[in-house]
């Protein structure tokens, strides 16, 4: 089909108002809709001046009325300053996120999150020399019903650092928290009952594990 000629043929359907009537009036129709649907108090580029004149703050330009500020806010040179405005604080945002969770936004990006949980390393060696790491992660604030999660990821199949066959990644996850990791020595865990466990309660979330190596195992052949 000829989008092009069926939208003419459209425009010029009316016959009644000349065409510069009809454009003035849509044009005011228009500057009345964008009135009443933005307000410019929310507006963080919206500026009166003290000549009771207005000002966009983004393109340091100056307009006589709300409307021409308006009529602004529509013109390429604000949007374009938008755009790139937009593509900065993303790099911004990005830059200051932790390493671990930068995986994670692609997934998550469209729920809320809270934040970082707080949480606890504590590092131990049993009695044979095994050693062993609990992580204690605090959800004072998770969504009710939902128990937190975990899982093992290799250091080739995370995205955010160089991959190091040496370590492997063990991440936590709970809506709406933040998802995070710890990057843990790649040794094999020990699955035996009682060596790897788990416990929810009262909003922390316990993980101890056991490396199946022994600690005075290292150095010799595998
Ligand atoms: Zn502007």
């Amino acid at each position: 089909m000829d989008m092009q000629n069926r939208v003419g043929s459209k425009f010029g359907g009316g016959g009644v108002m000349s065409e510069g009537q009809a454009a003035r009036d849509r044009k005011e129709r228009l500057r009345q809709l964008a009135l009443e649907h933005c307000d410019l108090s929310k507006d963080p580029y919206f500026m009166r001046n003290h000549l009771g004149t207005y000002e966009c703050k983004l393109c340091l330009t100056l307009h006589t009325t709300e409307g021409s500020y308006l009529a602004h806010t529509q013109a390429k040179k604000h949007q374009m300053g938008l755009l790139r405005r937009a593509k900065e604080e993303e790099l911004l945002k990005q830059r200051e996120m932790p390493v671990a969770t930068k995986k994670q936004t692609g997934v998550m990006a469209k729920k809320v999150k809270i934040g970082r949980p707080g949480y606890g390393v504590t590092k131990g060696v049993d009695s044979n020399g095994a050693k062993c790491l609990t992580f204690s992660i605090s959800y004072p604030e998770i969504t009710p019903g939902i128990v937190p999660r975990y899982r093992f990821m290799s250091s080739y199949e995370q995205r955010v650092e160089a991959p190091d066959p040496k370590y492997q990644y063990l991440l936590f996850a709970a809506e709406p928290y933040e998802t995070v990791a710890f990057k843990i020595p790649n040794e094999p865990i020990d699955k035996d009952e009682g060596r790897f466990v788990t416990n929810w309660r009262d909003g922390k979330f316990n993980l101890t594990l056991f490396f199946a190596k022994k600690a005075e195992e290292e150095g010799k052949g595998e």
